[in-house]
């Protein structure tokens, strides 16, 4: 096609140049030569030619001076047997032909006289003409004039055409047959190098070398080759080297990344995403075997207030012990999983009847009778359990772990430590408690919260003393809402904290209105949750804000529960006096329910001891109630603190607890939680009529 040029090889194009370097030099050469030789016969056949005329001048010199034309005539005759003569004449220097000799002529013959005179010989490309001078002593008396014909010269001309042809036909094919023997000193060792570096690329194969050993540029081109293939070699190893380098490092990185991903760092149980591919399979594995399987929710209680006290280090070392024992409990074929936080899961496959999985629990239980040992403490711990089975709770694996999850909060709800089975119930019980805590999570921004006030009356003077502030909920949705419904759940979903400043805040601000009013000062209680009291700066905040509302942290005191003696530590101790310098009073609520220890009771900085209801009620039909309260009451004063009585509802109850010296009571017997309003009034009257005895 036009355009495209034909891809010679390097052998044919060596050929193809040494022909052609051949036929040009031989071309010059015989060209050359012919000419040569065609100028040496030319000039063979016109000395020839003037030889015969200056025989035939000096034959005839005798019969022109005597004009003897016929003698003239003779001589010139014995030109026949020269074939290539074709005329002969004897000229007179007047140009008048004195006698002549022809062969058959074609055409006129004409010559000038000057010629005749001053030239020797003439030659074109029709004849050669030679002339010689017949001289008589000295004087020209005629010119013999011979014109030959170029048929020798010719002849000859034709024979050196065909042997340079043939010579140069033949050198040809003997440039030919050479450059076809002599091409292979070039092209050989080339075409080694194309093979080897054909059969590299192919197999990648680098240790191989060219064998090359000549000086010439073909052997510096395979020394440069072996260079290059050996920096080749070196690269291609450093690659292996570091692919498969790479490749380990891949191959361990996509294990890790498949133990991250599948596994907990913490215990190195599965996760939740194992444990839903297990559960999946173990699903489908007893779908075709008709059997069941269990999906075991479990909790640790009050892992969070130990998390709290004693650090996370203790709690993941406690995670840790709890993670070990665990997996001791299960069957080969169980899995038991960490969700993250204190939340494990058990999956138990194989079950022929749900109540396998009520034994497993039980099991479980009992091994947390058993404190934890850690290096540096020794913990009891028990924890809730929810289960949920398949197929009756459901097909699918995130189901049954949800309902697991809400079958556990049903048994933190039965105390601590236990195991519950899922119902369809505690799904209407969950979804309420999902809404309480979307509400909950706004009711600050909202506006929802007040406070009401529990008036706490002086025994000895029946004077109102105190208040205690006790938080209300009214949303517009759910209306209003139990403290004791909503403090767990913003204690679990962890705004406890934002509650609690919250209510310090408004107390503080209404015993600034008090004071703004004139009214008496009388000190205000505040619920504070154990968690709060371990907040980094909550002695700040409530210093802070006391000076906020420019009230004297005096007017204020803490209640916390029991929890506190539980988790009592360092941190606790350190805030209870801390606030305690500030001249803040700190009570303990709902005493005696709780875990109270005597040696805590000694040694915490505690002004005063509120007495749980439960054993106030129960006064005037229990002796043992009775000797609760009066030892209680001892207790108190022996340790110098003031002790409240709670829920007192009847004359009866105090009396009672007027005879045996408690000092303060509250209930409904006297008041029931008011708003300030109602308590301003109360104080307003009882600062006008000077006497508190109107309370009853
Ligand atoms: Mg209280």
């Amino acid at each position: 096609m036009k355009g495209q040029r034909i891809a010679l090889s390097i052998k044919n194009k060596l050929i193809l140049m040494m022909v052609a370097v051949s036929a040009a030099v031989l071309s010059v050469s015989t060209l050359l030569l012919y000419y040569n030789e065609l100028d040496m016969v030319e000039q063979s056949a016109v000395e020839s030619s003037q030889m015969q005329a200056s025989l035939i001048a000096a034959s005839v010199e005798s019969a022109v001076i005597f004009r003897d034309e016929r003698a003239t005539k003779r001589v010139l005759n014995l030109l026949v047997t020269n074939t290539s003569v074709e005329y002969a004449a004897v000229i007179s220097p007047d140009g008048l032909i004195f006698s002549e000799y022809r062969k058959p002529y074609r055409g006129h013959y004409q010559h000038d006289v000057d010629t005749l005179l001053m030239t020797t010989a003439e030659v074109n490309r029709q004849f050669i003409e030679v002339f010689a001078q017949v001289d008589d002593r000295g004087q020209n008396i005629a010119t013999v004039l011979i014109r030959s014909n170029l048929d020798k010269v010719i002849s000859q001309q034709l024979y050196y055409k065909e042997i340079a042809i043939a010579v140069m036909v033949l050198s040809l094919i003997l440039a030919a047959v050479l450059a076809q023997c002599f091409h292979k000193l070039i092209t050989r060792p080339l075409g080694t190098m194309v093979r080897h570096v054909t059969n590299i690329s192919r197999d990648e194969n680098y240790s191989d070398r060219l064998l090359y050993s000549s000086q010439d540029e073909l052997g510096i081109l395979a020394h440069g080759f072996n260079q290059m293939i050996t920096v080749v070699q070196t690269r291609e190893e450093e690659l292996t080297k570091h692919n498969d380098n790479l490749q380990r490092i891949v191959a361990e990185r996509t294990k890790q990344l498949y133990y991250k991903a599948h596994y907990d760092a913490l215990t190195n149980l599965p996760n939740r995403y194992l444990l839903l591919e297990r559960l999946s399979s173990a699903i489908v594995s007893a779908k075709h075997q008709q059997k069941k399987l269990a999906v075991m929710f479990m909790d640790l209680d009050r892992f969070k207030t130990i998390n709290d006290s004693l650090g996370h280090d203790v709690g993941d070392e406690l995670l840790q012990a709890v993670a070990q024992r665990l997996k001791h409990v299960g069957r080969n074929n169980d899995t038991v999983a960490r969700l993250g936080g204190d939340e494990f899961v058990f999956l138990l496959a194989d079950l022929e009847s749900a109540d396998d999985a009520g034994k497993f629990a039980q099991n479980i239980l009992e091994q947390f009778s058993h404190p934890f040992s850690l290096k540096n403490n020794l913990l009891h711990i028990s924890t809730s359990l929810g289960i949920s089975v398949y197929p009756d709770d459901g097909v699918d694996g995130k189901v049954l772990l949800k309902h697991a999850d809400l079958s556990m909060y049903h048994a933190k709800g039965q105390g601590q430590g236990c195991y519950s089975f899922y119902t369809n119930a505690m799904n209407e019980t969950f979804t309420k408690r999902l809404e309480i805590e979307h509400q909950l999570r706004n009711a600050i921004k909202n506006d929802e919260f007040h406070l009401c006030y529990q008036p706490q009356i002086d025994l000895i003077t029946n004077n109102l003393t105190q208040v205690e502030a006790l938080l209300r909920w009214n949303n517009p949705v759910l209306g209003a809402v139990s403290p004791s419904v909503f403090i767990p759940i913003a204690e679990e979903i962890g705004i406890i904290i934002q509650v609690g400043e919250w209510c310090i805040d408004s107390a503080c601000k209404q015993l600034q209105q008090w004071k703004n009013q004139n009214s008496q000062q009388i000190p205000v209680a505040i619920n504070l949750s154990s968690s709060h009291l371990l907040a980094v700066n909550v002695v700040d905040y409530i210093r802070d804000t006391a000076a906020k509302y420019q009230i004297s942290p005096t007017l204020l005191e803490i209640e916390i529960t029991e929890d506190v003696f539980l988790e009592h530590s360092k941190k606790t101790i350190a805030a209870l006096e801390q606030l305690q310098s500030l001249g803040i009073k700190i009570a303990i609520d709902d005493f005696g329910t709780g875990y109270s220890s005597l040696r805590y009771l000694k040694t915490l900085p505690v002004d005063t001891l509120k007495l749980d209801g439960m054993f106030v009620q129960d006064l005037e039909h229990s002796a043992s109630s009775r000797g609760i309260v009066t030892s209680t009451i001892s207790l108190a004063h022996s340790l110098n603190m003031k002790i409240v009585a709670e829920c007192v509802e009847t004359q009866a109850q105090a009396d009672f607890l007027t005879t045996n010296l408690c000092d303060l009571v509250q209930g409904y017997y006297y008041y029931r939680p008011l708003s300030a309003d109602a308590i301003t009034q109360i104080l307003e009257s009882a600062s006008d009529n000077n006497s508190c005895n109107n309370y009853l």
